[in-house]
């Protein structure tokens, strides 16, 4: 029979899967890590994810200690300055608006900037020809049978692999979740988020705005210029219906309804890629483990993308696990392994899950009272200066 004897199995290669198969095999553990859809080439290839994520201190910190943080070091854009906008109106207006310096922690960034295709690209790239790592492209997870001293995967192409820990890293619809018996709970707002990249006429000098109006905020975030344009990515959350019918205007209507929106921050924008479309929802897993198996990043935990929680969140998963499997190899994915990786993980995730669905709720909010309230909450947090570095360093993922 085809079977493939390893320490960790990991289904899904996204960033987190391709993170935490970086971090086991920097240990010097047996990886196989799965998934179906190879990184896109381009962020114009079928599939890109447009998405960017600010890595924040934590997670730069990660790939630095695994040897990654070089390889996509020459891409990330820092992030200094974070602009926050409260509006109102329409077509909007600004009525509060207020900057936070990551100086003011004494820290020379935030975080730093990439997109989502290419950090995935980069790190798949980067992982092809490493120690440790199996990397199968194009193959997914099919099947699972666990016992008490380890889980047997079969792919989807009718290989086994036998292994001492599966890690579910295959996304908010995880099928390894679910062959796992882990239900979980989603909280739908009626709301979509749009993802897309925009050329615009005054360069973004690392500031990442977010404007808040009811039906959800507009965040740009700065990209490396390209071909001589300043660039930067955009979320756009909306009602659902007032995004599907933007996704489908003309690029120039498309662009001068961003522009308004964005309340002319950066100039006139105009769209340089195409937009994806993603359902805004909070979700979290019943529970983190099931025999022989964690959940990590989107299969445990999905968060409306605000305050560059989701994928930051995900990389402590990551951090955790690898350190859990570091101290202790022999017990990696046994009871005592998982149940450390619960306690470790669970309180953080379901805080963060339980903040942001609230402050979603109030962001979006088109009820007067709650609008003043969102201005006032800003202004307090900003003027207040122990409360501001209070929720700064919190922010920062410290
Ligand atoms: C609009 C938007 C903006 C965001 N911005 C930020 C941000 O600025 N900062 C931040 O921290 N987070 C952000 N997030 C969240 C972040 O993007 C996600 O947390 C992250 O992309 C999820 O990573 P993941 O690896 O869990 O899932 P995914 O990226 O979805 O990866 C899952 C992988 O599993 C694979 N898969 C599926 N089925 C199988 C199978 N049968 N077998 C094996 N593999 C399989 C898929 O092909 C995929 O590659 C944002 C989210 C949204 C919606």
């Amino acid at each position: 029979m085809n079977r493939t004897d390893v320490d960790i199995f990991i289904s899904g290669g996204g960033i987190a899967g391709l993170a935490a198969a970086a971090a086991f095999a920097h240990h010097g553990l047996l990886v196989l890590l799965a998934d179906p859809s190879p990184p896109p080439e381009t962020a114009a290839s079928n599939g890109s994810d447009l998405r960017s994520t600010a890595f924040l201190a934590p997670a730069r910190e990660l790939l630095e200690s695994i040897g990654l943080w070089a390889s996509v070091a020459d891409h990330a854009e820092p992030l200094n300055t974070l602009r926050v906008i409260d509006c109102q109106g329409n077509p909007p207006e600004p009525r509060t608006d207020r900057t936070f310096q990551s100086t003011d922690l004494g820290a020379p960034s935030f975080g730093w900037n990439l997109p989502n295709w290419l950090t995935r690209k980069v790190l798949s790239d980067t992982l092809t020809n490493a120690p440790n790592v199996d990397l199968r492209l194009g193959v997914g997870f099919a099947r699972i049978v666990t016992r008490e001293r380890e889980a047997i995967v079969t792919l989807t192409s009718g290989a086994q692999v036998r292994a001492r820990l599966a890690i579910a890293a295959d996304g908010r619809n995880s099928p390894l979740r679910e062959a796992s018996g882990i239900g979980c709970k989603t909280m739908r707002y009626g709301q979509k988020a749009l993802a897309f990249v925009v050329a615009h006429q005054m360069p973004h000098e690392n500031v990442s705005t977010e404007l808040y109006l009811s039906g959800g905020a507009f965040t740009t975030v700065p990209l490396p210029d390209h071909e001589g344009q300043h660039c930067s990515a955009i979320v756009w959350m909306n009602d659902g219906t007032e995004a599907v019918r933007l996704a489908a205007l003309e690029d120039d209507a498309f662009s001068d309804a961003a522009t308004l929106r964005s309340c002319g921050v950066l100039g006139a924008l105009r769209v340089v890629s195409s937009r994806n479309l993603w359902p805004i929802i909070t979700q979290e897993a019943d529970q983190l483990t099931s025999e022989r198996v964690a959940l990590i990043a989107e299969a445990a935990h999905v968060f409306p993308p605000i305050g560059a929680q989701g994928l930051n969140t995900s990389l402590r998963d990551v951090a955790i696990l690898a350190k859990l499997g570091a101290q202790d190899k022999g017990a990696i994915g046994n009871k005592d392994f998982l149940a450390s990786f619960a306690k470790a993980r669970g309180r953080d995730i379901h805080r963060r899950a339980q903040f942001i669905d609230l402050y979603n709720r109030i962001c979006r909010s088109d009820l007067p009272p709650v609008q003043d309230l969102r201005s006032a909450g800003l202004r307090l947090v900003h003027d207040l200066a122990p409360l501001r570095r209070r929720i700064m360093t919190a922010g920062m993922g410290r």
